[in-house]
């Protein structure tokens, strides 16, 4: 008889930058063909999902019922890309509704199985809760870090220690951490910075947050050999397993899961790259959801072409443009700018989302400068590409505190989108890291070896297995422990 499969439930917050790693680790589990996937949300954002799921996929997709109606949201509100920021804290707090209907349905999927409980319900940060109804079951239940672990440790430690804006220095260190971390005015997030503990973001977060204290352990989307301090202040924190497992990330052919349409094609881009001597060539992006200032922009772009070096940039409408406005390179970028560099073949400009896994595995591709978001830190650093970093909202502050201080693959250009960068400034970085200085060698040699210690943590071997593969392992195995557990108690 087949050995049945064991079920494995996910289920992420309602944002895209918490389902797309939730996808990637699902599609990751179930590519080891042991598991039966089955990945909970609301039912809009499940439609979408559906239609970027790869066609062998046999991942079951199953709704919870929401109506962001009943929680004074706008009509079809289940994504915070469809809610402007300030209801985004609205958002969090309504899935607290969700606790019976979870309830009900894991119910509803055990007696579906007649009585087979699922082996592990894996749920977002936001989700500790879910931990009550885990155990009321006894299955095994983990919470999933799509980011990094220093990141999100700080952004933990600052939440829960409100309020920063007291301190009368602009430095303040973080309590609790196994190596002081000293945090500056300039790295607050802007909810950060003006959050005191009575406001809706601190109201909710200092509330669900703790919760991952009841998990049986976290799931972190990181290599244990690059983000020791993170993962340390958790371990200490929660007095739970902690399992390194990334980099999870969604592969090249399953990257429709963002839903954008490129600027330019795949084959346009590598054609150009290919033109390009190897090292040679500058990636600037800054992710799926932020974007800089009209001065910014200028400042940057006049730098771009100033450098003499090669370039690919993602431009996306700047702060005060939405993101479906048509392209107003006339007001947005320095006069004729787009053709000149079109012409003299130094660049190319693409227009709000371009395929950069592959830019970023180009041989031609030296150095990126990013906004520092964990996806493309983990994409970055998998091609051994060093990092120009501009972080601008969010935890990506503090990965690139990371890059910077602790992995010695970043130097940091801007912070902020108000930060009054200059020209000058950015050429000055991009000459650092693209010329043949001491400090520019430095970092292109420690991506590299990065890229090699990457490549280890996920190698997966009779003789070897990488750390990532290990801690997998671990936290797989503490389910079916717990599985096994159980079963012996039933029988007593
Ligand atoms: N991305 C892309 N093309 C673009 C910009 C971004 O494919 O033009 C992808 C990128 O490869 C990464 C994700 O979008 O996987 C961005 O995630 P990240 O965590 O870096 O930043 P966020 O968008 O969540 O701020």
């Amino acid at each position: 008889m087949a050995q049945r499969k064991e079920t494995i439930v996910l289920f992420p917050f309602m944002a895209q930058g918490h389902i797309i790693p939730f996808l990637a680790l699902a599609l990751h589990l179930e590519k080891t063909n042991k598991y039966t996937i089955t990945f909970v949300n609301t039912p809009l954002n499940l439609r979408k999902l559906k239609s970027s799921l790869p066609q062998n996929s046999s991942i079951n997709l199953l709704e919870i019922p929401f109506d962001s109606i009943d929680h004074n949201l706008p009509p079809c509100t289940e994504n915070t890309d469809s809610v402007p920021y300030h209801l985004v804290s609205k958002l969090i707090e309504a899935t607290l509704s969700f606790k019976p209907l979870f309830k009900k349905l894991v119910n509803d999927l055990i007696d579906e199985q007649n009585g087979y409980k699922p082996l592990c319900i894996i749920t977002d940060m936001f989700f500790g809760w879910c931990k009550e109804i885990a155990q009321e079951y006894g299955i095994f239940h983990a919470i999933f870090i799509g980011g990094g672990g220093f990141g999100f440790a700080c952004y933990y430690s600052l939440w829960v220690n409100l309020p920063h804006r007291n301190t009368d220095s602009d430095e303040f260190v973080l309590p609790d951490f196994p190596e002081a971390s000293t945090i500056h005015a300039t790295q607050l997030a802007d909810y950060l910075r003006v959050a005191d503990g009575s406001d809706s973001f601190s109201a909710i977060l200092q509330k669900v947050l703790p919760q991952w204290m009841n998990a049986d352990g976290i799931l972190v989307n990181t290599v244990e050999e690059l983000d020791k301090i993170g993962l340390m202040y958790f371990k200490r924190k929660f007095g739970r397993p902690v399992w390194p497992i990334g980099p999870v990330l969604l592969s090249t052919e399953n990257r429709g899961g963002a839903g954008k349409e490129y600027g330019i094609s795949t084959e346009l881009c590598k054609k150009w790259l290919d033109t390009k001597r190897y090292s040679s060539v500058l990636y600037v992006s800054f992710g799926s959801q932020n974007t800089i200032a009209t001065s910014q922009m200028m400042q940057l772009a006049m730098a771009l072409e100033a450098s003499g070096k090669n370039f690919i940039w993602v431009v996306r409408p700047p702060i005060g443009f939405d993101i479906n406005s048509e392209f107003k390179a006339n007001e947005w970028l320095p006069r004729g700018f787009e053709e000149r560099i079109k012409c003299s073949g130094q660049g190319l400009v693409v227009h709000k989302w371009a395929p950069q896994v592959e830019i970023l595995s180009h041989r031609s591709v030296s150095v990126f400068l990013s906004h520092c978001g964990w996806n493309s830190v983990l994409e970055a650093l998998s091609h051994g590409v060093p990092i120009i970093g501009w972080p601008l909202a969010a935890e990506q502050f503090y990965n690139s505190k990371l890059l910077e201080e602790e992995i010695g693959v970043c130097v940091e250009v801007a912070r902020g989108k108000s930060s009054e960068v200059l020209k000058k400034d950015i050429a000055a970085k991009i000459e650092l890291l693209m010329n043949e200085t001491e400090k520019g060698t430095d970092l292109r040699n420690k991506a590299n070896e990065v890229k090699v210690i990457i490549k280890n943590a996920v190698r997966n071997e009779t003789n070897f297995k990488g750390s990532s593969v290990k801690a997998m392992d671990q936290f797989l195995n503490a389910a079916l422990i717990m599985r096994q557990m159980e079963k012996g108690a039933s029988k007593d």
